[in-house]
């Protein structure tokens, strides 16, 4: 009965969009409205109490993104290191950009207060998001709204239902990461190759690498990470941390200056996240499933799903369901198995998939965009025994799934 769902106190503020989570997906999908031409108002609830520099984003250049533009750093060769040996490799066509949490927040922020029709609040907890006949009534302690259409972007932090359900199944892997910002006082990273994924660390606790953005010789980002259903503690993080600068930089605490933090737990999962959720609600971002599951990388899978959904909304696409090519959920999912049922072969797996696949297919592969010839040299690189026994397993497990 809408009456008893009805607000406390004074009649809703009445909104055409509610978007609940002012983060990657909530401001990317505000700004693709408008760029359709929206101009009905849209609110923008986020509990946060204000914009933080809480992030990096990292993604290859494959295609134009409106905030693209922003990134401070573009490196042409990336390495893998694993068993001894480094691949380096080398694209001239996709280079890989890092937009930081401030310039994104204050790019899209820019872009989104040109239009006089958005109003974002922060400080607003969303307790509930619900449909009524005649709208969606978001509840929040300091009020409450009504909508035409609501649109949930507030990820999976720890205390949501969404990521306990999520978490239930056993497909599930954390990207869990701890990283510095750091100034050395002494010139020590090359600036010219970031590090994806340096496995010369102890795996004795689980799947783990170190990965490096050297801004310049003296600065860097460095981050130690683990693909495991647990991470490790935060003290393990910082020790581990310190252990590998001094190892492969020979910096001690005294030699660097730390500038930020950053902490991640990124889902890699097979679970099937609901990107509509309801006639007049949607769930976008994190919490709409736009994780890669094989990789974690989320940015340019976000960019692509709110574009398509702004432009299905406003009359102007496609269905948005089909902007994820379908075909790269079945190598997923064996990805993600290996990372379960066999971490400890993985590092020479990484490695061997970079030494045996050239970089420009290899960067399509990883950002949803090759070609059959593309997977054909990729699938070529990995070891078949393995992935065959992978793939039999995963099959038979959905097939059991399905009868
Ligand atoms: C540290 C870090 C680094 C990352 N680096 C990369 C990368 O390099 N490349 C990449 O592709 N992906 C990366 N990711 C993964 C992914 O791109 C980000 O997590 C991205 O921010 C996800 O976007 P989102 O909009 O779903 O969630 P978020 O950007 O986290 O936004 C969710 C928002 O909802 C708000 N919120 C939560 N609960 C409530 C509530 N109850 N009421 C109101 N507001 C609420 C939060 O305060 C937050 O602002 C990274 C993730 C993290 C954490």
């Amino acid at each position: 009965m809408p009456g008893r769902l009805g607000p406390r106190g004074p009649e809703p503020e009445r909104y055409g969009y509610a978007i609940l989570g002012a983060g990657c997906a909530g401001l990317s999908l505000c700004h693709y409205l408008l760029e359709c031409g929206v101009d009905a108002p849209i609110l923008i609830l986020d509990r946060k109490e204000a914009f933080a520099d809480d992030r990096t984003w990292c993604f290859w250049d494959v295609e134009e993104t409106p905030f693209s533009d922003r990134a401070v750093r573009r490196w042409n060769s990336w390495s893998v290191r694993a068993e001894g040996r480094e691949v380096v490799h080398t694209s001239g066509r996709y280079p890989y950009l890092c937009l930081t949490g401030a310039d994104f927040y204050e790019d899209a922020l820019d872009k989104i207060s040109a239009r006089g029709n958005v109003t974002v609040r922060l400080g607003e907890d969303v307790r509930s998001c619900k449909e009524l006949d005649d709208g969606v009534l978001v509840v929040t302690p300091e009020g409450s709204y009504l909508a035409d259409y609501a649109f949930d972007g507030r990820g999976l932090p720890s205390d949501s239902a969404a990521l306990r359900e999520a978490r239930r199944g056993d497909g599930w892997i954390s990207q869990q990461f701890f990283g510095l910002r750091l100034r050395a006082g002494r010139p020590t990273f090359d600036p010219q190759t970031c590090t994806l994924m340096d496995f010369s660390v102890d795996q004795g606790r689980g799947l783990r690498f170190a990965y490096v953005l050297p801004f310049d010789e003296h600065e860097a980002l460095v981050e130690n990470v683990y693909l495991a259903r647990t991470g490790a503690p935060p003290e393990a993080h910082r020790a581990e941390l310190s252990g590998y600068l001094q190892d492969r930089y020979g910096l001690s605490g005294g030699d660097y200056e730390v500038r930020g933090e950053e902490w991640g737990d990124i889902p890699m999962t097979s679970h099937r996240f609901r990107r509509r959720t309801g006639d007049r609600t949607h769930a976008i971002g994190t919490l709409g499933g736009e994780t890669r599951p094989s990789t974690g990388y989320t940015f340019l899978r976000v960019q692509r799903y709110c574009r398509a959904l702004a432009a299905s909304l406003t009359g102007a696409g496609e269905d948005p369901e089909r902007v994820h090519p379908w075909r790269y959920g079945p190598l997923d999912r064996v990805f993600l198995r290996l990372l379960r049922e066999r971490p400890e072969g993985c590092p020479g797996i990484y490695a061997r998939m970079f030494a045996g696949t050239p970089p420009d297919p290899l960067v399509r592969f990883l950002t949803e965009r090759s070609s059959p010839l593309d997977e054909a040299r990729l699938i070529g690189a990995l070891p078949k025994l393995p992935f065959l026994r992978l793939a039999a397993a995963e099959a038979f497990d959905r097939a059991r799934e399905i009868l």
